[in-house]
């Protein structure tokens, strides 16, 4: 506590992983020796430094950059890029230290690292985001490398600034290295069904989880926060399973609609003309409603998909879920139940999937990239899809099972606590004390 003092969010994720490890540590004592926890805990790498641009009025503006080389135990650095006027230290250690054991999860060979800028990208010109992304680059570029450490997007970048960013550090290097970004569109070496993947995988997840009851999309009530990245493509596979999505966000407010969301409207808002979620009650007018402040998690649902942000889903939020006969929640954002929120759906018999597994197929597809860019391939939208459905079975299926090995059955977040540390502890005891 002493040595991360106000780091609040990393405090958060470290203490749900270590609550999790009594059972393991009981049953392999050697997992606590060498220091090895405490290792876990602490990250390889921290990098923090300036990044200058200039906007367009001509003024120069300064933000703060950020990248976290979390452990390499297992791989390469892999974890996305933020930005968002929150960002510091603590928020993207824990991002850090959540991605370790996720990219354990999915069995791929992946470390985990997190990045960011707490630079606000809203209402930001096109101009301006690229010179911010360049410059961003400028100095990141050494840090980075197809075999040190590949960032990938998170909040506030997509497409676009992964564009930007990869041009820049072609030109610094001189090197046509396509495997050292994730998230690339097509035509420079991106992966089909990358931008889908956290979505569809969240879904995926969830769907499986939920069978495991009997249940399935089918007609169900869902609500999603959120109308980013995530948030859309879980939109899409679930209308796909058949469910009904009833309301989705953003930072300001919530839209409803009772004969379920209009996805391409959405696409149209967020994706083309980059507006506020308000807007999609003004273009679809009668039988919908937007509401600003108050909670999208009071819309009454079956299923809930926080996609959104971390703490984003309270324990009042949890109650009222609970008392609205929710069935299953799935996150699809880091960290987006607090620790009430969680407990309360674990003691109310709720199906639970924790972002550390449910959202892990954004970056199992990103491995996936690597993978078609060390061997030149590119592979269909279908072929793509199929695996990362694959993935996240196995990635479910690890953690139910692990859940019952340890005498916990249907309690996800030990499950996936336990298979990813087990993973990322099994090497590090094999590398020596490093
Ligand atoms: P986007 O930037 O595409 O979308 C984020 C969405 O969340 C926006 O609708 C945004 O609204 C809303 N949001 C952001 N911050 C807040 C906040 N403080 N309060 C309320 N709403 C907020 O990001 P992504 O969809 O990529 O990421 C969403 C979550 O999923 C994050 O937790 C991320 O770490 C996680 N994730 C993403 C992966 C990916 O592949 N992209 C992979 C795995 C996890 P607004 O526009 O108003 O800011």
């Amino acid at each position: 506590l002493r040595r991360n003092g106000g780091e609040h969010e990393f405090h958060q994720a470290v203490r749900e992983v270590l609550e999790s490890l009594g059972r393991v540590i009981a049953k392999h004592p050697r997992y606590a020796e060498n220091a090895l926890i405490e290792r876990i805990c602490e990250p390889e790498r921290q990098i923090i430094f300036r990044v200058p641009w200039v906007d367009d009025k001509g003024q120069v503006q300064i933000n703060r950059g950020f990248r976290v080389q979390f452990n390499s135990a297992l791989g390469p650095y892999k974890g996305g890029i933020r930005f968002h006027p929150s960002v510091n230290i603590g928020i993207i250690k824990f991002l850090g230290f959540e991605q370790t054991f996720k990219n354990a999860l999915t069995g791929m060979p992946i470390g985990g690292g997190k990045g960011g800028s707490d630079f606000n990208p809203r209402g930001r010109s096109d101009g301006e985001i690229m010179r911010f992304c360049q410059s961003l680059m400028t100095e990141l570029h050494r840090h980075l490398g197809e075999y040190t450490d590949v960032p990938a997007g998170d909040i506030g970048v997509g497409g676009r600034e992964i564009g930007y960013m990869f041009g820049q550090y072609k030109r610094l290097t001189n090197r046509y290295e396509a495997g050292v970004l994730t998230g690339k569109a097509l035509f420079y070496g991106g992966s089909r069904a990358r931008k889908e993947a956290t979505g569809y995988g969240a879904t995926y997840f969830v769907q499986r989880m939920i069978a495991t009851k009997g249940l399935d999309f089918e007609g169900k009530r869902v609500t999603v926060s959120g109308s980013g990245n995530v948030a859309i493509y879980t939109m899409e596979k679930v209308i796909e399973f058949g469910g009904k999505i009833v309301a989705c966000s953003d930072s300001n407010g919530y839209v409803v609609d009772e004969d379920g969301i209009d996805l391409e409207l959405v696409k149209e808002i967020k994706e083309v003309r980059r507006e506020r979620i308000s807007e999609y009650a003004r273009l679809k007018g009668a039988g919908t409603h937007y509401i600003e402040a108050g909670s999208v998690w009071d819309v009454p649902c079956d299923v809930a998909m926080p996609s959104a942000t971390q703490n984003e889903l309270t324990g009042k939020d949890a109650r009222t879920l609970v008392k609205n006969g929710v069935l299953a929640v799935g996150e699809g954002a880091n960290m987006p139940c607090t620790p009430e929120a969680v407990r309360i759906f674990q003691e109310a018999g709720v199906l639970f999937a924790p972002g550390k597994a449910a959202n892990a197929g954004g970056v199992a597809t990103s491995a996936l990239e690597m993978q078609q860019n060390a061997s030149r391939d590119s592979w269909t939208f279908e072929q793509t899809e199929a695996r990362l459905a694959t993935i996240m079975q196995a990635i479910h299926d690890r953690c139910a099972e692990t859940a019952e090995e340890y005498g916990t059955p249907g309690d996800y977040v030990l499950g996936a606590n336990i298979a990813g540390f087990v993973r990322v502890a099994e090497a590090m005891d094999a590398l020596g004390v490093i």
